[in-house]
């Protein structure tokens, strides 16, 4: 065979997957995005702060809240708050709900310590909090780190106190202590997992005493004063709090060539964001409707009444379908959804956890997994062939930068999204998301290529006509 002839073939027959910067790419707009991007992680370090944030841009490209019974028609705007923790946006589309809507669904929750209802506490004239972690966190990435605290404190006639202490710039912060190498001997022969407890986590709030010296409680005292004196609240009102702890970190650039973006919380507004966006950014009334569902709860399970397993997406649906007098049924069994939740990013470091031929890298574009789950596919959606080739000729169509792959090696762990909610409401459905070094820890990483291409593709997937 000459050798004209066998790279001929070569081209004809393998697979030729290109770094995302040897393709055609408009990097100032990939620029101008990925700033807007930036600005979104940090207004929304919480789910209810990002959900605030959600609305507000969406209101300013002419969405209005959605109420039952209200009249739609092509073109129409309008989004759905689940509580202030969650929100539904739809574009109606030229055709009837009947034909199926394209969905994307991502989360907008993130890896949190979270305060307990009785938080407060002295110990060693130091006041605390007490928390309780919500997600899978590595919990010695949270010690020795400066920490904010954002939520919400319910009073008994119904008002909602909010509470911001380390947001703004000149604000304290919190953190939590760790142990010094000189004492640290014992501790650094445990395993990672177990070496830092979760009683451990405690939020340090206070070291001035008040009051004189034969007095005890003096720290607790001083901080519930502040406390009291800032929001109005008393010890007894963290009984119905919701209060977060988040790294006090923006997002920024990372690396000599800025080609990255370190932040707390890209998983999942990363494609949170990228589904929104592109949502806000149809130029035309879409084909089909288009639906974005930001949803809350997907890192403890997706329950509860503003996760994915949620009816109020399906009451917000059959409220869409009833305008147009379609059964919701017809409507789920003619939709796509895309999944669109981060995956783990090939890290050299630690190859030996990856599988080299189906990991995602960095720069690549958006990630594709037909199924997640762990232990043989458990916990999966595993979305059929077609629906993998419907989303291959949509992406390539528009010139997505796309790879498929898995999370890890097989066997070596595994994960979740909202996917197989969705497949299991009868929506046909495909996981894809942006690739992410350091996932779930106080501060990820990923690639401004492919936070850019993901939100391409999903603008390309609402666009689509088939
Ligand atoms: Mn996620
Ligand atoms: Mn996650």
């Amino acid at each position: 065979m000459e050798n004209t002839e066998f790279k001929e073939l070569k081209k004809q027959l393998l697979s030729t997957k290109k770094n995302g910067y040897d393709r055609p790419l408009d990097q100032a707009a990939m620029e101008a995005y990925c700033d807007g991007y930036k600005a979104f992680l940090d207004a929304g370090k919480t789910e209810r702060l990002c959900a605030a944030e959600v609305i507000r841009l969406a209101e300013e490209r002419g969405y209005r809240p959605y109420t039952r019974g209200m009249a739609l028609s092509a073109g129409d705007k309008v989004y759905l708050s689940n509580r202030g923790k969650a929100v539904l946006l739809a574009c109606i589309g030229e055709r009837s709900l009947a034909e199926g809507a394209q969905i994307a669904a991502a989360h907008i929750d993130s890896p949190r310590l979270d305060l307990k209802p009785n938080p407060l506490y002295e110990d060693a004239e130091l006041a605390y909090f007490k928390t309780h972690y919500y997600g899978g966190i590595r919990k010695y990435q949270w010690v020795t780190i400066p920490l904010e605290l954002h939520g919400v404190v319910a009073l008994r006639d119904g008002t909602a106190v909010q509470v911001n202490i380390g947001g703004d710039s000149g604000d304290p912060r919190l953190v939590i202590t760790d142990l010094l190498p000189h004492l640290g001997a014992e501790q650094a022969k445990k395993p990672l997992a177990t070496a830092i407890p979760a009683e451990t986590l405690n939020l340090l709030l206070g070291s001035r005493p008040i009051g004189g010296e034969e007095d005890s409680g003096r720290v607790k005292l001083a901080v519930m004063k502040l406390l009291n004196g800032k929001y109005g609240i008393t010890e007894d009102d963290f009984a119905s709090a919701e209060l977060e702890a988040v790294p006090a970190v923006n997002a920024c650039d990372i690396g000599l060539d800025r080609s990255m973006i370190g932040a707390y919380g890209h998983d999942d507004r990363v494609c949170a964001y990228a589904a929104l966006r592109a949502l806000l950014d149809l130029e035309r009334t879409p084909a089909r409707t288009a639906v974005c569902v930001l949803a809350d709860k997907e890192e403890i399970g997706s329950d509860g009444v503003t996760g994915m397993q949620s009816a109020a997406f399906d009451t917000f649906m059959e409220d869409l379908c009833g305008a147009q007098g379609v059964p919701v049924r017809a409507c789920f069994e003619k939709s796509f959804c895309l999944s669109a939740d981060v995956t783990a990013a090939y890290d050299p470091d630690y190859a030996d956890v990856y599988e080299k031929r189906n990991a995602a890298y960095l720069n690549y574009g958006v990630g594709l997994c037909k199924y997640t789950g762990a232990r043989g596919k458990s916990g999966a959606s595993d979305a059929d062939a077609e629906t993998v080739a419907y989303v291959r000729q949509v992406f390539d169509s528009a010139g997505v930068a796309w790879q498929i792959a898995e999370l890890g090696k097989v066997d070596a762990g595994g994960g979740g999204t909202v996917a197989m909610y969705m497949a299991n409401r009868n929506i046909t459905t495909l996981d894809a998301g942006v690739p992410v070094l350091s996932m779930h820890a106080p501060f990820e990483t990923v690639a401004k290529l492919d936070c850019w291409e993901t939100y391409r593709g999903m603008k390309a997937l609402y666009e689509s006509e088939k």
